[in-house]
């Protein structure tokens, strides 16, 4: 029982770091229990993990808080930050000072007890899990050289904790109620788009600009300018709990975002990126919100493309190499462009994003001369400018541009906004008007073409070494991947989620990332990239032992995010199990699996997507 903990704490005071091994396992007592998962070898070693869970018949947090996923959500990652800034009140300033593994900014705070919380966003996180049974706080902590501040921790410090943060009676439920509303109304939002035609919405009134560059809260009230809709694109919306909200509706079709140099076109876009997740109040950007299969397209250099049918925008490469199914572990800027859009499409997106300062400039267009310089014949690619229409009339997929300089554009937009010092206006007649005065001398190559063929594919992992998952979740919550490096072949190397944008090899240089995820603009912070290590361990497993069943077909890339999406909708950590432990079709385990480190949040699916296929080292079957 729980009244055990302190003696056997003291009991340790004056031995080995080892003897600390003894409290592994868990302490109950009828108000919570308390599970040491991992315990550190020593001093320096990553924290140990521990686990708090408090019934609901104790926590008391009520049943329409939990109604659905969404206010699940939103409850525990209200909680969550109570814990944090509750710990962060009660941290002695020795142990913040504590030097240890440097993380990321979202990764467990150090301090007396650290959690890993979130940053501006409302996600579904592994450290606080929430259900009608159960509230379940996974943290971590440093267990000390001597006993006695582990004692006070744990078992003065932390039964304060519970009492203040994981019982519903020491809230205010008012406060609580705004901010499960709020992310609820969000979420509803965003499916009321589709319902009136619309892609994306920018309410009246939102803050766009961020403090800086490396900071993701909003620029101070007095230094923003507020957004204001133009009337001629003003929606009202109505939400379950705030009622009406007016703001600017961005139709279906393509969407340009044009506008002098500084004047907000980017801040703008990279609002609307971020517009698929939900935010916390106060943010500035609640309520901004954006269809859930918009898609970021990025120029990415250097990016790993595997058997990517690019053949709608690239032919005739020289040497006959193939663009039917394309692989390079080097891509260009516009082959890169090529492979992330028919990948998105692929993964059944709705729409893409790009912002002409992060894309190929020769996929975007061919401008008049240089059609007549260089003959259609020796130019490989068709430039996105003659597909795009046909994106969207075959396919419905928008598109959502912000054009500073390339006014060819002009001719396939349905709607142009212009932005002029952050205030935004419907610019369709002065559009009408450059247009009829300046034509282009010859219509956008291939225009009235189709758009060409889409990609299915099946991906198909390597097989493993040893017997040896490629990925590994180890209990440290570190996630390792045993890839076979293009260059060695056949050479296994340990490798970890180092940030958020890269999994490096854990020697090599992180200018070698095996792993590279910082073309997904979309990925909101690290610990979705941990997720996705993990997701991909697990989808490994799975692979693997449907091999050894039977002549099974792997699924599609389609087939493989659906079942993600079911599985991430049934989220819930009683009735799962650790991917290590068993694997099956019956018992395919979740992120929010009991043993699963507390340091998750949930990916996108189209990140999940899009990270396997930046993955080096496997293959596709179609
Ligand atoms: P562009 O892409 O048009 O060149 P940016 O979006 O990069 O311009 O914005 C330029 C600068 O203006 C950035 O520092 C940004 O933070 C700031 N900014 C953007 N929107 C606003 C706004 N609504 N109010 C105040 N500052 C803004
Ligand atoms: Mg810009």
């Amino acid at each position: 029982g729980l009244a055990s903990l302190a003696p056997l704490l003291r009991g340790i005071q004056n031995q080995q770091y080892g003897a600390y091994k003894r409290l592994s396992g868990a302490f109950t007592s009828p108000a919570y229990e308390l599970h040491f998962d991992h315990i550190q070898n020593d001093l320096f070693a990553p924290p140990s993990r521990l686990r708090v869970r408090v019934p609901q018949s104790v926590a008391g947090f009520p049943v329409e808080m939990l109604a659905n996923k969404t206010r699940t959500t939103a409850l525990a990652d209200f909680v969550l930050r109570a814990v944090y800034r509750y710990i962060l009140t009660k941290s002695p300033r020795r142990f913040s000072r504590n030097r240890g593994r440097s993380e990321g900014p979202h990764s467990p705070r150090r301090g007396l007890l650290a959690v890993d919380v979130g940053g501006q966003r409302v996600l579904p996180r592994s450290a606080l899990l929430m259900d009608t049974e159960n509230v379940e706080l996974r943290f971590y902590y440093r267990l000390p050289a001597q006993a006695d501040p582990a004692i006070s921790a744990l078992t003065e410090l932390l039964p304060k904790l519970i009492k203040q943060t994981l019982h519903y009676t020491s809230y205010d439920a008012a406060a609580v109620a705004a901010f499960v509303d709020c992310v609820e109304d969000q979420a509803t939002l965003r499916m009321l788009l589709r319902e009136h035609g619309l892609v994306a919405f920018v309410p009246n009134g939102a803050i766009l600009p961020r403090e800086s560059g490396a900071s993701d809260r909003p620029l101070a009230t007095a230094d923003a300018v507020p957004f204001q809709s133009p009337p001629s694109l003003e929606v009202s919306l109505s939400l379950p709990h705030r009622g009406k909200v007016t703001g600017m509706g961005i139709r279906r079709g393509v969407t340009l975002i044009v506008g002098g140099g500084f004047h907000g076109k980017s801040t703008l876009l990279q609002a609307l990126e971020m517009g698929v997740y939900n935010h916390i109040p106060g943010d500035g950007r609640e309520f901004i919100s954006a269809d859930v299969g918009l898609l970021k397209v990025r120029a990415e250099d250097g990016r790993a493309v595997t058997r990517v049918d690019i053949t709608p925008f690239i032919n005739n490469l020289p040497r006959g190499k193939s663009t039917q199914n394309f692989t390079t572990a080097d891509a260009s800027g516009s082959t890169s462009m090529a492979a992330t859009i028919q990948e998105g499409l692929e993964m059944g997106c709705t729409g893409f994003l790009f912002d002409e300062d992060t894309c190929a400039t020769n996929f975007l267009i061919r401008d008049y001369r240089m059609q007549h310089l260089v003959p259609k014949v020796r130019e490989p690619i068709t430039p996105l400018i003659a597909k795009v229409r046909a994106l969207h009339a075959e396919h419905g997929v928008s598109s959502i541009m912000v054009i500073g300089g390339c006014g060819d554009y002009l001719d396939v937009a349905d709607t142009v906004i212009g932005l002029d010092q952050y205030v935004p206006a419907d610019l369709k007649i002065q559009v009408a008007d450059v247009v009829s005065r300046f034509p282009l001398p010859s219509p956008p190559e291939a225009d009235g073409e189709s758009y060409g063929t889409l990609p299915t594919r099946r991906p198909v992992f390597p097989a493993f070494t040893d017997g040896k998952p490629l990925v590994r979740v180890s209990a440290l919550h570190q996630v390792t991947l045993l890839v076979p490096l293009a260059s060695s072949s056949g050479v296994t190397s340990d490798v970890t989620a180092a940030g958020m944008e890269t999994v490096a090899t854990a020697r090599a240089p992180p200018s070698e990332p095996i792993w590279d995820l910082s073309g997904l603009d979309q990925l909101a912070e690290v610990a979705q990239t941990r997720c996705i290590a993990g997701i991909l361990e697990t989808i490994m497993v799975h692979q693997q032992q449907n091999k050894q069943q039977a002549s099974a077909k792997s699924p599609t890339m389609r087939e493989m995010l659906d079942e993600w999406k079911a599985r991430f909708g049934q989220a819930s950590h009683a009735a799962v199990v650790h991917p290590s432990t068993k694997v099956g079709p019956a018992s395919l385990p979740s992120p929010y699996a009991a043993r699963l480190p507390g340091n998750w949040s949930e990916p996108r699916l189209l990140e999940l997507g899009s990270a396997i296929n930046r993955l080096r080292g496997f293959t596709f079957t179609t």
